[in-house]
């Protein structure tokens, strides 16, 4: 950008499965909250039967010899506890606008009600980028069970975009075009990733928002352990410290051929410049 001209600020709106799936977008969503676009996050399940391990854990247990106080947690309380933690990571970033559907999840069951729902949040909300999960014609694997409720939620927006760009005698929506989707490349290889975003300057928040999820037996331990072996890996691989990877949804138009700020940094520093830039972090301030 040169000087003068002045960046448009963007509408963001990321659709997820489950409540911790935003972690994995979490950091692209926090830089954009530095440069002062709105983020709004929407989670159509309520996570009521994802990543319980300690009720897994109680249920496997021999009777009498379990946690009567896991055995008795009602579903409310735990879909209650994963809203409260999906707001305290998200909080981390600076974002407020939080949503969760409250459908039922493992399986996530594709209905016209969810469908209507999601056509509306985007006719409302109007984002100019969405982010969601990767479909199963991108990300699809054997080792994937199915339903798999992340390429259900990815089918469930992409219908919805499909019916919010187009008008319908009967309906008062009015119709929107989300200018450019990201697809959330977390199964994805390295090669098959197009999409880099450079998160470090986010690490005390992401690993604070991975700390958020007490639910599902996360440990500061486990939490650190996360953010190396993800977005650490990702970073690592294109030369930055933390990365979080997407695929693009729509084709790139511009009228010139881009090189962004990072990629002409890394171009241009030197071999030791780039291992100190990718050290761990000295002491993760928990902040
Ligand atoms: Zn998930």
């Amino acid at each position: 950008m040169t000087d003068g001209q002045q960046r448009e600020k963007l509408k963001i709106l990321g659709i997820y499965a489950h409540p911790h799936d935003f972690l994995h977008s979490s950091g692209t969503c926090g830089n954009h909250v530095d440069a002062g676009d709105s983020v709004t996050v929407v989670v159509l399940t309520d996570g009521g039967s994802t990543h319980n391990e300690d009720l897994i854990d109680a249920l496997r247990k021999a009777p009498g010899e379990s946690d009567d106080e896991v055995l008795q947690q009602s579903l409310k309380d735990y879909t209650d506890q994963k809203e409260r933690e999906l707001n305290a990571a998200a909080g981390q970033y600076g974002i407020t606008d939080v949503r969760i559907l409250g459908y039922r999840d493992r399986p996530l069951i594709r209905t016209d009600e969810v469908v209507d729902e999601v056509v509306d949040l985007i006719c409302k909300v109007r984002p100019d980028i969405l982010i969601t999960e990767c479909p199963a014609h991108i990300a699809g694997s054997r080792a994937v069970p199915m339903p798999n409720d992340h390429y259900t939620v990815a089918a469930i927006v992409g219908e919805a975009m499909t019916i919010a760009i187009n008008a319908r005698a009967g309906s008062d929506r009015v119709p929107h075009r989300v200018a450019q989707v990201y697809y959330m490349a977390t199964d994805l290889a390295y090669g098959d990733i197009d999409f880099y975003i450079d998160i470090s300057n986010q690490y005390d928040k992401r690993l604070a928002a991975e700390m958020c999820f007490e639910s599902q037996a996360q440990t500061p331990d486990y939490a650190r352990k996360r953010v190396e072996t993800l977005p650490g890996w990702l970073g690592f691989l294109v030369g930055v410290a933390y990365a979080e990877g997407f695929v693009r949804g729509g084709l790139k138009v511009d009228t010139l051929l881009s090189v962004s700020p990072v990629e002409l940094g890394l171009s241009r520093e030197s071999g030791g410049e780039r291992i100190a830039r990718q050290e761990l972090p000295q002491e993760p301030s928990n902040a």
